[in-house]
């Protein structure tokens, strides 16, 4: 069968791969599942692995089998694999793959200690972008066939769960925490999905980005009930003033200056969330004594947020069902940007380093009826 793959510090180099197809008793003890992959969504993480600045194959092999963002149909599973999956379920399989720290060993791999980490299609295990993959019942969410249109959205709809749910884990510690006012800094697909949580939760939202409204993005905020925001209108000190002050704040630009002016203005007893993966070096002049005493005398906190755990994909699935229920046709929105067949990589890779309108690019790797 057909496979997606680079060569990992080889800048371009995807290409097909012959592999042979997976079976479910790959899998020990009965565990195994066999899916076949219906589509697989891509971000800014497999770009930086086109570019050749991050990513790995898995040890002794040359080629990593890229593809994260999977979405596909159960054909077969093991005796062992739990009821819930059973062949013709819809599932989403989970990224990280458990190292040796003690969080791994407690299936929180997300937060692992480790140096090196296991990502499907990322590093050091091969991903989605493939015909068919098996996979262990334990790293396989099932998903509603409501959610069949959407379901691809789930694994980046995680990352930011996994954000939100981090924050209201941490202000368990005030006893009484009622935020009200949210800010998000960043309208791209994660910005996009933690506006969506946030609103579900019940906070008003405030979207700050880049472009001019209007435009698909700020559109999508505006019609779950959010504010948005252009960076070319105010500054973030603004915003807070306009909306805030914010009990919390979702960053998720890629630009790591507005993490430390949302530090300057976010709310007592706030909690301010960093999501985005900055591989560059950029520095920049931020006032720290005003950061540094208001974190101090309104006792905030700044987390940083990684992949996803097993409760996030959950949380995931049911706000998914609930966005479907209170927005329809909110989710399929997001879809902007479909190619279909392995084979046509190269317009893949075209959208998604030079589509700047797209929300999601994504591969149809096989329809349904199939
Ligand atoms: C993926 C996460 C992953 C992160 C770091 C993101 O694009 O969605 O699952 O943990 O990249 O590799
Ligand atoms: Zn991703």
């Amino acid at each position: 069968m057909k496979a997606l793959a680079v060569y990992p510090g080889q800048a371009h180099s995807m290409h097909l791969e012959e592999i042979p197809r997976p079976n479910v008793t790959d899998i020990p003890d009965g565990r195994g599942v066999l899916v076949k992959v219906l589509r697989v969504g891509v971000d800014g993480t497999d770009k930086e692995i086109l570019e050749a600045l991050y990513g790995d194959a898995p040890e002794g092999e040359t080629f990593l089998i890229t593809g994260h963002e999977n979405f596909g149909k159960v054909v077969e599973v093991g005796p062992h694999v739990p009821s819930t999956i059973r062949p013709g379920t819809y599932v989403v399989a989970t990224v990280r793959r458990p190292g040796l720290s003690i969080y791994d060993q407690i299936g929180l791999q997300d937060m692992t200690t480790d140096d090196v980490y296991y990502e499907r299609g990322i590093n050091r295990r091969h991903g989605y972008l493939t015909e068919y993959y098996v996979e262990d019942a334990a790293y396989i969410v099932p998903l509603p066939a409501s959610l069949r249109e959407v379901g691809v959205l789930l694994e980046p709809v995680t990352v930011a769960q996994k954000g939100i749910n981090q924050a209201f884990e941490i202000q368990r510690r005030l006893k009484v925490w009622q935020p009200r006012r949210a800010a998000v800094i960043g309208a791209g697909t994660i910005g996009l999905f933690a506006c969506l949580a946030l609103r579900l939760r019940g906070l008003e939202v405030a979207c700050y980005s880049r472009r001019l409204p209007p435009y698909l993005n700020s559109n999508l905020i505006t019609a779950i009930g959010g504010q948005y925001i252009s960076a070319q209108e105010k500054t973030v000190a603004e915003t807070s003033t306009a909306f805030g002050p914010f009990d919390i704040i979702f960053e998720a630009s890629g630009f790591s200056l507005l993490a430390f002016q949302a530090a300057e203005v976010l709310g007592k007893n706030g909690v301010l969330v960093l999501s985005s993966i900055t591989g560059g070096n950029a520095s920049a002049e931020v006032n720290v004594d005003r950061i540094n005493q208001s974190f101090v005398l309104g006792n905030k906190v700044m987390v940083g947020t990684v992949n996803a755990s097993p409760a996030d994909f959950v949380s995931g699935v049911n706000d998914m069902v609930k966005a479907e229920a209170l927005y329809p046709g909110w989710l399929p929105q997001l879809l902007t940007t479909r190619v279909s067949g392995l084979e046509n990589y190269a317009e893949l890779v075209r959208h998604l380093t030079e589509d700047k309108q797209a929300i999601k690019v994504y591969m149809e790797v096989a329809r349904e009826e199939e």
